[in-house]
């Protein structure tokens, strides 16, 4: 697990697998943790090295239900979970889906867990929309596409916009379930003017990005999201992100269409 400081208000921790993000904002007293890394032994570090660093979360919000954004309460049990609405919607309707895939994650890693995943009683927030946090605001902003659901956070007094499972400088975009080429296509051009807000962009998956890379990703996507809906089988992949492993995703991705 890496800690990296984005701003003297927010910290970015990434997991050892799938480079997962989990991002803590700080105003005052009062922090809040977005998202969440996957191993046990990192969750179990996460309060102490966050306390180290002079954050310790009052709540913890989700960018998606995706199983792996959904894991803060294995490491601070008492918190309770924000998510906006249309991930509480979708939690709603496969109740067990991210406890199923996680015990599945797990045994593909054969890892263990000391006890299992309980999401609490999750606080449906409305997107578009803003979040207190000690004297200032988060902004919510919705982000679909990935999947059906999915919320961008934008802490604009520190510069910091934490997207989910967008521009991602390891991994193309992906289609899951539930999601749609043109919602991703809309998710994009909504995050560009938040991008040009903001000092640092996080996403899901990956490394902190400054601005200028961000808007580099956010053009290599828009072209990779042109080449699929052309239903081109081997477009180019962006820089970095032309791996097996993307492919596969990209083979996934034209499935689905
Ligand atoms: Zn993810």
């Amino acid at each position: 697990m890496r800690a990296v400081s984005v701003h003297r208000d927010a910290i970015v921790v990434t997991s050892l697998l799938w480079q997962t993000t989990a991002t803590a904002i700080r105003c005052g007293d009062e922090a809040m943790l977005v998202d969440s890394p996957y191993f046990p032994e990192e969750l179990e570090l996460l309060p102490t090295l966050l306390a180290q660093a002079g954050f310790a979360p009052t709540a913890l919000l989700a960018t998606h239900a995706d199983f792996d954004h959904l894991l803060g309460r294995l490491a601070f049990p008492e918190l309770s979970l924000g998510v906006g609405e249309e991930t509480a919607l979708r939690l709603g309707s496969e109740p067990g889906a991210a406890q199923g895939e996680l015990r599945e994650a797990d045994g593909e890693h054969y890892v263990e867990r000391p006890r299992p995943l309980g999401l609490g009683q999750v606080q449906a927030l409305p997107v578009p929309g803003h979040l207190g946090l000690g004297d200032r605001e988060l902004e919510l902003h919705p982000a679909e596409g990935h999947t059906s659901d999915g919320t961008a956070v934008l802490a604009r007094w520190c510069g910091v916009l934490v997207c989910g499972d967008y521009l991602s400088n390891v991994e193309i975009p992906m289609i899951s379930r539930g999601g749609s080429l043109e919602a991703y296509s809309a998710t994009l051009a909504r995050l560009a003017p938040l991008v040009e807000a903001a000092e640092t962009a996080v996403p899901g998956h990956g490394a902190p990005q400054g601005r200028d890379g961000a808007l580099r990703i956010l053009a290599e996507d828009l072209a990779y999201l042109d080449a699929l809906e052309r239903g081109e089988e081997r477009p180019p992949l962006p820089e970095g992100r032309d791996s097996a492993r993307q492919r596969r995703v990209h083979d996934e991705n034209l499935a689905r269409l």
